[in-house]
């Protein structure tokens, strides 16, 4: 039989975490690499995934008195390699066995700086790439969190009550937001301790999410779904803004929020929670290109935009607009996928042109300015006053925030081992704080 030419490899994802309540089935997608060319870990020749026998230790952790760190690569012993299949696929791993978590951490993070690269239309090299030519992807089920670092990315596991241990290597958004902070890195620059403003970290943790989001939307069972459960009315709850979803009630964070900052000119104590003022204008944005697309597929009359301007913020808001989704949906559905589809996308592409007017001394001002230049690169002025409109009403660009009230515990990101340089280059901001 004839191979094709070019066939893209193939994994098995799952786009939102299996285990829970809902029977969640992994699609099949394909990664930019050619089948054949990836091999055992999965590995390539910018990342490569493994899972060690008996890592306890976190990379960063400093291992003497000199200040050493520990770092990558792992020397330990591992599990067997995921192997690809004889045509070079990665498919036929079976669920709850160390491979297929292998191949799954792999396929996200490969499937994640695929979109990306594709937003920005340009190789992202790692901002580690002068010391280690490869990200070490690897899984550590003790470890209660997730995190990337100077050529590392861990992942570990949450305990869930009731519904026993989650591995957050089949979590695509948590990997996503991990893979987010990876790509941005790259782009802004790493914060100098001396100069940053806390903004930046704000920023970074809601572009990390908006990464992993916008990436999710690639799924086309994730967009199925989010149809379905929806019918486009994108303000009910669906599961398209919880992001990093454990579980039915516990959710980390929720793109479309309320928070603006003003809830933070006292100050704060969590950059996640800084960041989601910044998330929900980029979530209502990418709500309003949705609608804007879909009066351009005739979906949607002005009539119907005015009643939903009208009523934004208003209890009645889900119920009479519910109304007027479920009969679109009914009778344009795919037309309105459609449309979606082009609403992530144009999102995708000013927030990747964005990303690249920024320097890691920005202030959420200067993410203001950039998104409106950027909208207007990309856009032409098309969505500039809805955007500004949406930055306006979270108060960014507008408002000072105040500092920071508490030091930094372990669910800090932001000043954890991601900012720390191997070796003597120690980097930890909350010695700046001090
Ligand atoms: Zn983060």
């Amino acid at each position: 039989m004839n191979r094709p030419r070019y066939e893209r490899t193939r994994f098995l994802l799952f786009p939102r975490p299996p285990g829970q309540e809902e029977l969640v089935e992994p699609e099949e997608i394909q990664v930019s690499l050619q089948a054949g060319s990836i091999g055992p870990g999965p590995a390539d020749d910018r990342m490569y995934a493994i899972y060690p026998h008996d890592k306890l230790v976190t990379y960063g952790t400093e291992i003497n008195r000199n200040g050493e760190q520990f770092s990558p690569p792992w020397h330990g012993s591992i599990h067997e390699p995921a192997l690809p299949d004889e045509n070079g696929h990665f498919t036929h791993l079976e669920l709850g066995t160390p491979q297929f978590e292998a191949a799954h951490l792999y396929g996200c993070t490969r499937f994640v700086l695929d979109i990306w690269e594709g937003y920005f239309d340009q190789p992202i090299h790692w901002h580690f790439g002068d010391i280690y030519e490869r990200m070490e992807l690897v899984i550590m089920p003790r470890f209660t969190n997730a995190t990337m670092g100077f050529g590392f990315m861990e992942i570990g596991g949450y305990d869930i009550d009731e519904n026993g241990y989650q591995p957050f290597s089949l979590n695509f958004d948590v990997i996503g937001h991990e893979v987010g902070h990876s790509i941005i890195y790259p782009i802004i620059g790493l914060p100098d301790p001396e100069r940053v403003h806390h903004d930046y970290y704000g920023f970074h943790e809601s572009a990390a999410d908006m990464v992993a989001l916008i990436s999710s939307l690639h799924f086309e069972s994730a967009l199925d779904h989010l149809l379905e459960t929806t019918h486009g009315n994108l303000y009910a709850l669906n599961s398209l803004n919880r992001i990093g979803k454990l579980s039915k009630n516990e959710q980390i964070r929720i793109a479309s929020n309320e928070l603006t900052l003003w809830d933070f000119t006292d100050g704060w104590t969590d950059e996640h929670d800084l960041g989601q003022p910044l998330t929900a204008a980029i979530f209502d944005t990418l709500v309003d290109i949705f609608h804007d697309s879909m009066k351009d597929w005739g979906l949607v009359t002005e009539e119907i935009i005015e009643i939903s301007d009208a009523l934004e913020d208003q209890d009645e808001y889900l119920s009479v607009m519910q109304d007027f989704f479920d009969q679109i949906y009914d009778a344009q559905w795919g037309q309105m996928r459609q449309a979606l589809i082009e609403a992530r996308d144009i999102i995708g592409t000013i927030l990747a042109t964005t990303f690249a007017k920024l320097t890691p001394q920005l202030t959420y001002k200067d993410v203001a300015n950039a998104l409106v230049l950027a909208e207007q690169e990309v856009c032409n002025g098309a969505y500039r006053t809805i955007l500004i409109h949406n930055l306006k009403k979270r108060g960014i660009g507008d408002v000072m925030v105040g500092p920071r009230l508490s030091e930094p515990d372990q669910n800090s990101h932001a000043f954890s081992v991601r900012t720390q340089l191997p070796g003597g280059k120690r980097r930890r901001c909350r010695h700046t704080r001090r």
